[in-house]
């Protein structure tokens, strides 16, 4: 018998504002999964998003999750044996990554705007912040048409083509099986942006694999992007990790904390003399 992977989790802060109690408290499940079985966790800053992406956030966040109480024994701060571990200087694995599923023609060119997308599309989509749209099937072009190089069709996105009707099921460590149907509970989505980089589930899906992460700890706005990766791994031919999804915290006012970004900033808190202790002691209890 195979002894399964040792425990490798991951902390994947963006750095495009301070981060705030509700970030803190994924991350602290996060860094407790992984103590709990014995493993290691690394942090990767997803610094993709050049628009809202500042270096100062990036120094920011290193801090504010060690002044939490946080530790991870590889990372930008630190090297390891998977640097580098911020994504904009990974830019050649998610190329490489793209042109796989060009060649085996998992994905197709597409110059249809948002635009084009949201009003096809209809009424909006239920879903949770990750959602986009539900790219209609009639624009997709016929499978059998020739793909053109990646660098022969610029400014266009790479769709993944997902398979119409399939269902895919996936365990979740919190919150038991989740089910969703491949082009009724989310379509063909993108994999490279028109801008010429990869989207946020290629490269989430390309460096969680090379990373050897073994489980995903994250929000539970994302559960629909899990299915979304699930076919990039397939696609791409590797094993995925298990994945934890937590609950996400809202204030007083049902508000979730990711939309507040002032006064429950870590920063704001320390300055206030609040302890990393007295914010822990606030969470709600998790569970399913
Ligand atoms: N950087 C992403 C975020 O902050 C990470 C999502 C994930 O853990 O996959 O939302």
């Amino acid at each position: 018998m195979s002894t399964p992977p040792a425990y490798r989790g991951r902390l994947a802060p963006s750095p495009t504002g301070y981060l705030h109690t509700g970030h803190a408290r994924t991350f602290w499940i996060a860094s407790e999964r992984a103590r709990r079985a014995g493993g290691t966790l690394l942090l990767r800053s997803d610094d993709l998003d050049s628009t809202r992406f500042r270096m100062d956030f990036a120094q920011a966040l290193l801090e504010d999750l060690r002044w939490f109480g946080l530790a991870w024994s590889e990372g930008p701060d630190i090297g390891g044996p998977h640097a580098p571990y911020s994504q904009s200087e990974r830019r050649g694995l998610y190329r490489a990554a793209l042109e796989r599923l060009r060649d085996l023609r998992w994905v197709y060119p597409c110059a249809r705007t948002r635009r084009d997308v949201v009003e096809a599309a209809g009424a909006p989509h239920e879903g949770g912040a990750d959602d986009e749209p539900l790219y209609p099937a009639a624009f997709r072009p016929d499978p059998s048409l020739d793909l053109p190089d990646i660098d022969g069709a610029p400014g266009v996105n790479w769709r993944l083509r997902v398979p119409d009707g399939e269902e895919l099921v996936f365990e979740d460590a919190r919150l038991g099986t989740q089910r969703a149907v491949a082009g009724r509970d989310f379509g063909d989505f993108p994999v490279w942006r028109k801008d010429g980089g990869p989207s946020y589930q290629l490269a989430c899906a390309v460096d969680d694999a090379e990373m050897g992460i073994t489980e995903v700890v994250r929000g539970e706005d994302l559960v629909r992007s899990t299915f979304r990766q699930l076919l990039l791994y397939r696609a791409l031919g590797v094993r995925p990790p298990g994945f934890y999804h937590c609950a996400l915290v809202t204030d007083e006012g049902g508000v979730r904390l990711a939309k507040r970004h002032d006064a429950l900033s870590l920063r704001a808190l320390r300055e206030r003399g609040v302890s990393p202790q007295e914010i822990r002691a606030a969470w709600p209890p998790e569970g399913p």
